[in-house]
């Protein structure tokens, strides 16, 4: 009897397995088997291959969506310190187009200023040439 995959060798099924009486009944079509040690023990051997397998694959998964949510936080991080930075880079174009204005205003009232000294000084020298006369 060939025990490498402990299957009903009737029906295929996976087989039900009593440690106690070393027997394993199949759950689809009734067959018994009995087991010697030898059979147990390669059995046992490859039921705790395959849990080790199972562990270690979910382990596996555990670290890698433990690896998706660090990458996520990082990104989420430098999309945040992007954010920042668009809006360092408003305030300092907010500051410009303020300052820019300013000078425009401190300008024109240069001009005007300067204007209004300037017609002065003419209507000035007019009176002045027409007290002289
Ligand atoms: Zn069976």
């Amino acid at each position: 009897m060939s025990l490498k995959s402990y299957q009903c060798g009737n029906c295929g099924a996976n087989l039900s397995i009593d440690l106690e009486d070393l027997t394993a009944t199949c759950p689809f079509c009734g067959q018994k088997l009995t087991f010697d040690m030898e059979d147990m023990a390669e059995i046992m051997a490859e039921r705790e291959k395959t849990k080790r397998m199972q562990t270690e694959q979910e382990e596996a998964t555990k670290r890698h969506s433990a690896q998706l949510e660090h990458d996520e936080k990082i990104k989420k991080i430098e999309s945040d310190a992007d954010n920042f930075m668009e809006g360092a880079a408003a305030v300092t174009n907010g500051i410009n187009t303020v300052s820019r204005g300013l000078g425009m205003v401190k300008t024109i009232v240069g001009l005007i200023i300067a204007g209004v000294i300037g017609f002065s000084l003419i209507i000035l020298l007019i009176v002045i040439l027409l007290v002289l006369k």
